[in-house]
């Protein structure tokens, strides 16, 4: 079980369908090791299918049965917090209730685009410690910088700090730094505000997939819907 997850508003946006190509790959693959978000997003898809119906009175569709009247306008006025609350609180809705129910089936969508091991991609040395594999390579990812780092196990990767946001998901093995330490699985956001040096744990190669300057967008019809709430982040 994953011990660093994405926010609650990253995974609004990615049930939303309008995060950037590149972020929601990472959110994918945390979701691959993550079943504890894997529940979350059950439920913020049962949710927006509730917005939506509110909101778009023409695709009102055979979900909205199950749904309180007025849910939605009181969501309106309760603000995030409370809302997440409120989502938190809500028993888990069953298959035949939810209008998009991704039950099972997740792989790491990474699977499609590489070989079936990790040690047979053309990595790219970096150092004699550290590797490379672009995947803008062999996957449209929009512009955002999208690659596979390969730490060696115990080695420490020099003290950098970047432009823009970075996320990092470990796929393999495991790195610590200064805020923390992180496994298989682990999902990482950090801004520019953050300076780090990643080390490997030292039993195993560390392998991470590392999003750089990827943009923040909250753009999807769900997320037009709940801006106002979110003025803050704008
Ligand atoms: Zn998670």
């Amino acid at each position: 079980m994953s011990a660093h997850h994405p926010d609650d508003l990253t995974l609004l946006d990615y049930a939303a369908g309008s995060l950037d190509l590149a972020q929601a790959l990472a959110v994918s693959v945390h979701l691959g090791f993550c079943s504890q978000c894997q529940s979350q997003l059950r439920k913020l898809n049962a949710l927006g299918g509730v917005l939506l119906a509110e909101t778009k009175p023409a695709s009102v569709g055979a979900n909205d049965d199950q749904i309180a009247e007025g849910a939605q306008t009181e969501a309106l006025d309760e603000g995030f917090e409370a809302l997440m609350a409120r989502i938190e609180s809500e028993p888990e809705a069953s298959p035949k209730q939810s209008p998009a129910p991704k039950t099972t089936g997740y792989h790491n969508p990474l699977e499609r685009y590489l070989p079936a091991s990790l040690d047979e991609l053309n990595w790219q040395q970096q150092t004699r410690e550290i590797a490379k594999f672009d995947l803008t390579n062999v996957v449209d990812l929009g512009s955002a910088r999208v690659a596979l780092q390969k730490i060696k196990a115990g080695a420490k990767v020099p003290v950098h700090t970047h432009r823009g946001n970075e996320l990092t998901v470990v796929l393999k093995g495991g790195f610590s730094d200064e805020l923390g330490v992180y496994h298989a699985g682990d999902y990482i956001a950090r801004d520019s505000s953050h300076k780090h040096s990643p080390t490997a744990l030292q039993n195993e190669d560390c392998v991470c997939l590392t999003v750089l300057d990827a943009p923040m967008k909250f753009t999807g019809p769900l997320m037009r819907w709940l801006n106002p709430l979110f003025a803050w982040r704008a």
